[in-house]
């Protein structure tokens, strides 16, 4: 079994009772069924305590008030971990916040943002970020998988790394490029013509194509779409009461006063350190969610969706930087985009609902 992860990945380690946002409260944890086989069968004294906090029902930990899990005490500390140790902890638990995507014999690793810690460390880095792979034994075989499929896919998305992180490029025409390049893989996907898409890869290798990307105009329906995306959010399940306001107060500081107001802000608030950390958001939305086209061939779907995702977070910082008057600090960036990550992709109703979006509605110069 191969496995990948990202060159950041061996940085991160919990911060428990320091954290500022624990996942231990707000959501609902599920429970893998061979744990809660164990915690039936569990003999210790820590037994009753431990049943009363599980809902069988659901297969879940019961919640306190403020959806707290049963087990978290008034240190931010787990119960169940400090009574029966690591191993009795359940998959959720245990892996939190790793995000493992698994195609037949490979499992891709990445650290979901919406754990501050993790939002942090992605936030930090400057260089491009790469992906590092390592063998395990085991295989496993998948009945509605394809290899070849999967193998374009690998390439495709070598290509839009390769693509993303040239930053000799501005990060939009780099965006408008892998854009287009999954728009035409989409094409020969939709006409039974995968063996072409090499040639595609090939075409966007080519100056002229990032030259072409650079000089499309971005127009009133860029700025209409990005906004009709942001209002499509609340059609989302919430999982924070405060989301909403969150999403209602952007709209209001970003989209009520016309496109130069917002291309404005946008030119004081873009330097190089934020640009760089939405190479690493647009790379770490890609990494987490491409490879899945090969179980429903949405690959452009799935790369629009990283790149409007990217976008909206963008938009939490822009309108969170004219809230504060032009000034916005590391903590609240990352605040924003644990927020965000813990909204949408915590929630597979969430994911479906805004795949299902990017199908339907193209970016304007795909249409
Ligand atoms: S959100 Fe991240 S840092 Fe915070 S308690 Fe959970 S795993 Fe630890």
């Amino acid at each position: 079994m191969q496995y990948s992860i990202p060159d950041y990945y061996k940085e991160f380690h919990c911060i428990a009772d320091q954290c500022e946002e624990t996942c231990c409260a707000g959501w609902q944890i599920m429970i893998d069924k061979k744990s809660l086989k164990k915690y039936i069968h569990t003999k210790s004294p820590y037994r009753w305590t431990l049943l009363r906090g599980i809902d069988f029902l659901h297969g879940a930990f019961r919640q306190k008030e403020e959806k707290r899990c049963f087990f978290l005490n008034e240190n931010n500390l787990c119960n169940l971990y400090s009574n029966l140790g690591e191993s009795a902890l359940c998959k959720t638990c245990k892996n939190y916040p790793r995000h493992i995507e698994e195609f037949e014999d490979v499992r891709e690793i990445t650290l979901s943002v919406s754990c501050p810690e993790a939002a942090r460390i992605l936030l930090s880095k400057t260089e491009p970020v790469h992906f590092l792979t390592y063998e395990k034994p085991g295989t496993e075989e998948y009945d509605n998988f394809d290899p070849f499929l999967y193998s374009m896919l690998l390439d495709c998305r070598e290509e839009m790394y390769r693509i993303l992180q040239d930053r000799s490029l501005s990060l939009r025409t780099r965006t408008v490029l892998i854009l287009g390049m999954t728009h035409d893989i989409q094409t020969r996907i939709d006409q039974e013509n995968v063996f072409d898409c090499q040639n595609v890869l090939t075409r966007y290798q080519n100056p002229g194509a990032a030259k072409k990307a650079a000089s499309i105009h971005f127009g009133e329906a860029a700025f209409s779409f990005q906004h009709s995306m942001l209002k499509s959010l609340h059609r989302l399940e919430v999982l924070n009461e405060h989301w909403p306001d969150l999403l209602l107060e952007t709209e209001a500081i970003l989209y009520m006063n016309g496109t130069g107001h917002y291309k404005k802000a946008c030119r004081a608030f873009l330097d190089n350190k934020v640009l760089i950390q939405l190479e690493q958001i647009l790379v770490y939305f890609i990494s987490t969610y491409f490879y899945g086209a090969v179980y429903d061939g949405e690959v452009l779907a799935k790369a629009q969706m990283s790149a409007v995702c990217t976008g909206q977070i963008f938009d939490l910082w822009l309108a969170r930087y004219i809230e504060n008057g032009n000034v916005i600090s590391e903590e609240e960036k990352i605040e924003l985009l644990y927020r965000y990550s813990r909204e949408i992709e915590h929630s597979d109703e969430n994911l479906k609902i805004i795949e299902k979006i990017m199908v339907g509605h193209k970016v304007p110069w795909l249409q």
